[in-house]
């Protein structure tokens, strides 16, 4: 297949708006494969700033980035993204260049544990406020679980009304693949 899949879109969206020495954002840590990407993409000059409410996924991703001799430039948090304003310092505002929310549960964790939308909601507003114009962001959603779907609906409501002289907003679907896949929503700081 020629089109890009939903995963490596969602890096290549990254690549677009971040590149070395530059300022992310991981929202949801998870097991950490998007943090790894984002250390690699800014390299050790970059910062990576990245929350998980679990300990188990801040564990695991410290893990991998020593496996991997990335921790330098990774700055994560066990905290709610919706708290990303009172933890990212003042001295990074404005130069925030991308960020990733790869939502729903931990996967080979707790699928009790889901990303909320009113909490994604507020990240995402919060970061509207402090990154950098052309910065992107990324949101990768899953409607396969029960609320996975409010969180989709909530969340395709809250971007269609984002006004259009602050921000792009882009939906990356495939339409005629079963099972309810994830999709791409993408949001361009103007
Ligand atoms: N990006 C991860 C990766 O590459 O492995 C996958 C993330 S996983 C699909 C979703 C994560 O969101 C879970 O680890 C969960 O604990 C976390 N989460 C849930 N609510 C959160 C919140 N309010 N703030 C930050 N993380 C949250």
């Amino acid at each position: 297949m020629k089109l890009e899949k939903i995963l490596p879109y969602s890096h290549s969206l990254l690549e677009k708006a971040a590149a070395t020495g530059d300022v992310v954002v991981d929202a949801t840590v998870g097991n950490g494969n998007d943090t790894i990407f984002l250390a690699k993409l800014v390299g050790p000059t970059g910062t990576v700033f990245g929350f998980d409410i679990q300990q188990e996924a801040i564990e695991r991703t410290k893990e991998k980035l020593a496996n991997n001799g990335l921790h330098d430039s990774v700055i994560l948090f066990q905290t709610g993204h919706e708290n990303l304003l009172d933890f990212i310092p003042d001295l990074y505002h404005g130069k925030i260049k991308a960020a990733i929310f790869n939502l729903g549960y931990l996967p080979k964790g707790d699928h009790s544990i889901v990303t909320k939308p009113e909490t994604t909601i507020t990240a995402i507003e919060q970061l509207l406020e402090i990154m950098d114009v052309e910065g992107i962001i990324v949101l990768v959603i899953y409607q396969g679980h029960s609320e996975g779907k409010i969180e989709k609906e909530a969340l395709l409501q809250f971007v269609t009304n984002l006004d259009q002289q602050k921000a792009h907003v882009l939906l990356y679907q495939f339409l005629n693949q079963k099972n309810d896949p994830p999709f791409i929503v993408a949001i361009e700081k103007r």
